[in-house]
């Protein structure tokens, strides 16, 4: 089981999907289930809706008393600025929304994001007390050519070299390999730690990275949430596709629950 000086999360990317009616219905029966869990066991809940429904997720959380966290998917690097179509930290701030998920593949994949941006959009996150969930992974070619450690430590260095050590509490690394996101091939738990591990000792190359957060992602499911939830270094999960239903998701935050009680 992962240090208990690091509580779990169980974040939900819902990626390009709810509209607000579906989002605040998702919200009030995920809590409906939640209320029942023994709250010391609870791992940190994190949503992460779109843009359009973030409002409606922060108060729907609130109007039910749900210890909910709300994330963006994603936020631009400026602080404000001619950038069309995009949303600064200042603006997800005015909302009172203080989680982001920064880095994720399909981002990297078709919005041309680099782990140079990656940064850039932690650091300004950091800057503004926001909580960066920030994504890595290798992609299925990367792993075959036995190149996924180097790959991890590109992503994850770029990262901390632009990061004052005093702040490695505060970030919140996810390790997503691509080749498991919404393929239903979910990486075996003792490979997912060792990665996981990894990110940590680059960590703890300049600083302690024993309060940081590492996450897996991909393929979580209620079924394979406690054997990844019970190794050393991995801290919670990153959930797609089954974060979408109130059951599979209340399903994991379970699981987490078991093993962290
Ligand atoms: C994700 O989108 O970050 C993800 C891990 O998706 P899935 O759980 O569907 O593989």
């Amino acid at each position: 089981m992962a240090s208990t000086q690091r509580r779990p999360i169980i974040a939900g990317n819902w990626k390009m999907f709810k509209t607000t009616p579906e989002a605040a219905a998702f919200t009030e029966a995920l809590q409906k289930r939640v209320q029942a869990q023994p709250k010391d066991s609870l791992p940190e809940i994190v949503l992460c809706p779109p843009y359009t429904a973030l409002t409606t997720v922060r108060d729907a959380a609130n109007k039910v008393n749900a210890p909910f966290e709300v994330a963006a998917q994603n936020m631009d690097y400026h602080d404000n600025g001619a950038y069309t179509g995009e949303i600064s930290p200042l603006m997800l701030l005015d909302l009172n929304i203080r989680w982001v998920v920064i880095g994720h593949s399909e981002r990297r994949q078709y919005f041309n994001e680099t782990d140079e941006t990656v940064a850039s959009k932690t650091v300004i996150a950091l800057k503004y007390g926001m909580t960066p969930i920030v994504c890595v992974g290798e992609l299925l070619q990367e792993r075959e050519a036995g190149s996924t450690d180097r790959v991890i430590e590109q992503q994850v260095r770029t990262v901390l070299d632009q990061v004052n050590p005093e702040d490695y509490a505060k970030l919140v690394f996810a390790y997503e390999p691509v080749w498991a996101i919404g393929t239903g091939k979910v990486c075996e738990a003792d490979e997912a730690n060792r990665v996981c591990k990894l990110i940590r000792q680059i960590i703890a190359e300049n600083g302690s990275a024993e309060q940081t957060r590492i996450l897996y992602g991909g393929s979580v499911k209620p079924d394979n949430t406690a054997g990844l939830m019970s190794q050393s270094d991995i801290d919670g999960g990153l959930v797609g596709g089954a974060s979408l239903e109130p059951d599979s998701f209340f399903g994991i935050i379970e699981q987490a629950c078991l093993v962290n009680a």
